[in-house]
């Protein structure tokens, strides 16, 4: 027992034990912080946005408990007087799942038919509604329009249109779903049920997933886009006499000027790149709102879909990366790549190294 309330480092412990398990609580409590910070972005986004549109709702009150705009009513968390729930206020928040199968919990026929029946009808409105979301992204991208914030109320708006609800949904989302089910196939049983308690939560798992996913993709794609782009020989970008250590290096140095934060000049093997050419290319750009941080993006992650949009788009397209000139040694990498190949039986071990060895040699 008395362990679970002493720290860890409270224990004798050696020197270097001791300092790593400083560094990697430090650095828990970093990842820590910087998760709440991106949470607190999207909340005050949100906020500012909601404020600014109820507004300008003739039909819209101030929530009655604090006078402020940016809600309702006191059970939303923006709420200063907020009242907290049964569940938290008790403590008991831990929520368990016990995993069993039908047959071995249910001996009833009808009833286990209608559980059936019931897993089978949410699985095709969960499928239907992701491929939805999908359709209404992309088409709204590929016609240059704006999108709106990701919040639950967005997608929970989305969503409904599949159950014939969602009035308050905007007028484009409504065309966009008559477009949509003509291209569903006939087979599909669109007999969703029409409760929408199971929207809900959806909506709110794809408003997290979208931020999440955003915030934690944009640099390594933007990246990822910037150095093809080096590499391709049919792109007016084709840096044909640098190494792909130096596209990477100067990729890098692209994503940073591009995103508004410190960048400095990388040194290169291949002196003749023009620094002032690639920081030209990089001035036009526009990825969405600078400086780019993880608290940014995740707080309006919306206005950053354009950009990923050109990237993935771009990124589809198989580019082929070479060096300049053919090389003369063997890199980690063709190790790696030849070494998976190698059966590894123990009567041929030895061999590998012996691969390994000319190859470093070669
Ligand atoms: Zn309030």
């Amino acid at each position: 027992m008395c362990l679970l309330t002493t720290s860890l480092l409270d224990l004798p412990l050696t020197e270097t034990v001791r300092k790593n398990l400083e560094k990697a609580q430090k650095k828990r409590e970093e990842k820590r912080k910087k998760t709440k910070e991106k949470r607190d972005a999207v909340r005050e986004e949100e906020k500012r946005q909601q404020e600014a549109k109820r507004r300008q709702d003739p039909n819209a009150k101030p929530c009655p408990s604090c006078g402020n705009w940016d809600h309702q009513r006191s059970t939303s968390k923006n709420c200063p007087k907020r009242k907290p729930k049964k569940r938290e206020q008790t403590g008991l928040t831990r929520q368990s799942t016990v995993k069993a199968t039908l047959d071995g919990t249910c001996n009833n026929e009808i009833l286990k038919n209608t559980i059936k029946d019931t897993v089978l009808k949410c699985r095709n409105l969960r499928h239907t509604a992701s491929l939805f979301v999908n359709y209404l992204t992309v088409r709204r991208l590929s016609s240059g329009e704006p999108m709106p914030l990701l919040t639950q109320s967005f997608f929970y708006n989305v969503f409904s249109q599949l159950v014939g609800q969602g009035q308050q949904a905007d007028q484009w989302i409504k065309e966009l779903y008559l477009e949509f089910q003509t291209l569903l196939p006939t087979a599909r049983n669109l007999n969703f049920h029409h409760d929408t308690q199971m929207i809900t939560e959806m909506a709110r798992q794809y408003s997290t997933a979208s931020h999440q996913h955003i915030s934690s993709n944009f640099e390594k794609r933007t990246v990822d886009y910037f150095f093809l782009r080096l590499s391709n020989q049919s792109d007016t970008w084709h840096l044909a006499t640098a190494s792909v250590k130096d596209r990477r290096s100067v990729a890098k140095y692209m994503y940073q000027r591009a995103a508004g934060l410190q960048a400095d000049w990388p040194e290169l093997e291949d002196t003749t790149i023009s620094h002032a050419m690639i920081d030209v290319r990089t001035f036009t750009l526009q990825l969405g709102p600078t400086p780019i941080t993880e608290a940014s993006l995740s707080g309006r992650a919306n206005l950053y879909m354009p950009w990923m949009a050109t990237v993935l788009a771009y990124m589809e397209r198989r580019v082929l990366v070479q060096e300049p000139v053919p090389q003369r040694y063997a890199s980690k990498q063709y190790v790696y790549r030849n070494l998976k190949e190698v059966s590894c039986d123990i009567a041929s071990s030895c061999n590998i190294f012996l691969f390994v060895d000319s190859i470093c040699r070669s």
